[in-house]
């Protein structure tokens, strides 16, 4: 769905066109995708915008460069502790194979990884949950991406919320990161009780809390 194609450098590009009316100059933007973005004022005519963008090819082009750049980087998929080599192709949505994932270079990746989030993150804290051994109040859980944190417990609400980033992990981690805030309902500390309530629901969590540690 582009306004408009443009050739630079020989490839075909989408050019997609906001226009606003409080905007007064003219931006050009290359986003992840590719797909040239250009913002400008309601009143701005497309011959203008193609002008422009012929006038800047140089400073487009390396726009260009660099989001193909970045996305060289990013070639890796992880899902549930498995890595794969990330393939992008000209199909829409995602397929799994063996070793590749491959998706659309257009795919939202952060919201699929959500929409896994929400059914495993939530079968796992169940699980976690019944096998409880202390009685505790079962918590509402909440999803989200967290630079420094794996796990928030709000004790007064009764409220768990996990980092995203848990569902490119082994499950074990998701687990143990589950039963941390779950003990934090019963202790809102990090005291002897809380960690002896974290081994009696979980005994490795030595090891399994050492290893996240690493990878932080
Ligand atoms: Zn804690």
């Amino acid at each position: 769905m582009s306004d408009m194609k443009i050739e630079l450098d020989n490839e075909i590009y989408n050019v997609i066109i906001e226009r606003k009316r409080t905007t007064k100059n003219t931006y050009i933007r290359v986003k992840e995708n590719l797909d040239i973005y250009v913002t400008c004022n309601t009143l701005t005519t497309n011959h203008f915008i193609i002008k422009l963008i012929n006038d800047n090819q140089k400073r487009i082009i390396k726009m260009i460069i660099i989001q193909k750049k970045k996305k060289a980087k990013e070639e890796f998929f992880y899902y549930l502790g498995k890595k794969y080599d990330l393939v992008y192709l000209n199909k829409k949505g995602i397929t799994f194979g063996d070793e590749k994932v491959f998706v659309s270079s257009d795919f939202d990746l952060d919201k699929w990884y959500k929409k896994e989030a929400l059914k495993i993150f939530q079968i796992e804290l169940d699980k976690m949950y019944d096998a409880f051994i202390y009685k505790i109040p079962y918590p509402s859980l909440t999803i989200r991406k967290m630079k420094t944190r794996w796990g928030v417990c709000n004790v007064r609400e009764h409220k768990v919320t996990l980092n995203l980033e848990l569902i490119k992990k082994d499950i074990k981690y998701l687990d143990y990161v589950i039963v941390h805030e779950l003990s934090h309902l019963l202790y809102a500390n990090h005291s002897k009780d809380f960690w002896d309530c974290v081994g009696d629901n979980y005994p490795d969590y030595k090891k399994i809390r050492k290893e996240l540690k690493q990878d932080e």
